[in-house]
């Protein structure tokens, strides 16, 4: 087997060979090479002990040193290369993994060889190495068979593994989305069966899977992997919940099917990075995913067999923030994806009528930092096989897109503010602090939405014209 291997590995595995230790390229890093694909970080495998190989790793890597868990036995560091990108390597002491049945992380033990390092890893693809400095090949479990079959198999039994750790589950799936391989057959049939297992496991770490899953290059293929295993039941039931029971007369479409193939429009629609939404976009990658959800609990049976789904936007932007805050993700994703997930159907009502210049202040004003992926996000929803209908959508689009660069050269629509502050409008009315004061100023803020800027007299007249409407309501 032979493996192109960058000179600053190599050199790693010379000093610490001149140290009598023992060094090996393990894992993804392995792997990605011999399928030519790029390799993102580099991690080793060594049987020196932290304290002992941590003055070799902090010479190596004169552009950064971090502490990934030392009592883990992991140390990382960089050296930055000559193309001006960063070359990361983490290094971890042999490890012989001991599990306790109901504990949520495997207690760590130090082992004393590669091979008995390897055993305890999850996959065999990803359960080769790389001897270092010498570049002697070390491949246990065959692989490179499996590899080239693209398979997804455990090392050792499958019960066992996904029992000692139920992530590996969750890994399995994520590997199929990234690689596009298959799970082995008795591999997948343990797996089938101990999708109750992931309840053990933290929500951060199903969250760090998920995440690579859904930056992966295929999600809708990951996710549909979930689902048919019985593991997005624990972890994401909102998402088989979607496979609704057709109606009779077979009126609405498969919100299923609809949602996997709005997953993939809107990464097609994804910029790049120099672009509004970067490749790959988190947020609208889990925004396009959840977008419907709201649609099971809503859905109701009209007269003349119709079916509605009233508010399951507002209900399924909830239920996203609830289902992402249970998963740890962050404050900021959540607010973004359930305020996507909240406007996604605002578009709908400007194709068969164009809005005024206040709607279209309005929609970029509420969707705020949100503007360009809600777009994508409304574009991809667009799953009809009717062309022309999908032809006059995209149409209407482009031109609320064009009004708003319009709008956006006359006025700073990402600072619209009413006229008026708080200040002023409690010396205007000659009122103290408090909710009456929240209340004129929304008022102040719709009529610089709806009318743009009046000037400041204008406004003044305007704020009491409506604080006296105020009076002879109350
Ligand atoms: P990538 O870095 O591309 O996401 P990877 O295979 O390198 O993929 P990491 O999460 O970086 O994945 O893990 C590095 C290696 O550690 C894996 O290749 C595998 O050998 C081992 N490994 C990681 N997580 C587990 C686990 N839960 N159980 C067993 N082995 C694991
Ligand atoms: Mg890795």
């Amino acid at each position: 087997m032979r493996i192109q291997i960058r000179p600053e590995v190599v050199e790693l595995g010379k000093m610490f060979q001149a140290h009598r230790y023992e060094l090996a390229l393990v894992g993804g890093a392995v792997r990605d090479l011999l399928l030519g694909r790029p390799v993102h970080d580099y991690d080793f495998t060594t049987s020196a002990r932290p304290e002992q190989f941590e003055p070799i790793l902090r010479e190596w890597g004169r552009d950064g040193f971090w502490d990934m868990g030392r009592k883990f036995g992991t140390l990382g560091a960089k050296r930055r290369l000559s193309s001006g990108k960063d070359l990361s390597a983490e290094v971890t002491t042999y490890r012989s993994d001991t599990y306790n049945p109901d504990s949520r992380k495997p207690e760590v033990n130090y082992g004393t060889s590669l091979e008995g390092d390897l055993s305890r890893r999850d996959f065999t693809i990803n359960c080769m190495a790389v001897r270092l400095p010498s570049l002697t090949f070390v491949d246990p479990f065959n692989g490179h068979i499996d590899l080239k079959k693209h398979l997804l198999r455990t090392p050792v039994d499958a019960r066992q593994s996904f029992d000692d750790d139920p992530l590996r589950m969750m890994r399995a799936i994520r590997f199929v989305a990234q690689l596009g391989f298959d799970i082995e057959a008795s591999t997948a049939e343990a797996l089938m069966d101990m999708t109750d297992r992931i309840t053990i496991v933290s929500a951060e770490r199903v969250r760090d899977e998920l995440t690579k899953l859904m930056l992966s290059d295929n999600p809708a293929q990951g996710i549909d992997a979930l689902v048919d295993s019985g593991l997005a039941d624990i972890i994401l039931p909102e998402i088989p919940a979607l496979k609704m029971t057709i109606d009779p007369q077979h009126r609405h479409k498969d919100v299923y099917k609809h949602t996997l193939l709005v997953l993939q429009h809107a990464i097609a629609l994804e910029t790049g990075p120099d672009g509004p939404v970067p490749r790959p976009d988190l947020t609208l990658r889990i925004a396009a995913l959840l977008h419907d959800i709201g649609k099971p609990p809503t859905r109701k049976f009209e007269a003349g067999g119709k079916v509605s789904f009233l508010h399951h936007d507002v209900v399924g932007a909830k239920m996203a923030a609830r289902r992402l805050k249970a998963l740890k993700f962050d404050k900021q994703l959540i607010h973004n994806v359930s305020k996507l997930i909240s406007l996604h159907l605002r578009f709908h009502g400007y194709v068969d009528e164009p809005w005024t210049d206040s709607a279209v202040r309005r929609y970029v004003v509420d969707s705020g930092s949100m503007y360009a992926r809600l777009n994508r996000l409304t574009r991809a929803d667009v799953t009809t096989s009717n062309v022309h209908k999908a032809e006059t959508f995209d149409a209407a689009m482009d031109e609320l897109e064009a009004r708003v660069r319009d709008l956006k050269k006359k006025e700073d629509l990402s600072k619209v503010r009413p006229e008026l502050d708080g200040t002023e409008i409690m010396k205007i009315l000659g009122i103290k602090p408090g909710p009456e004061v929240g209340a004129a100023y929304k008022h102040m803020l719709a009529v610089r939405m709806d009318r743009g800027e009046i000037g400041h007299d204008a406004a003044v007249d305007e704020l009491k014209s409506w604080w006296k409407d105020q009076g002879q309501q109350g």
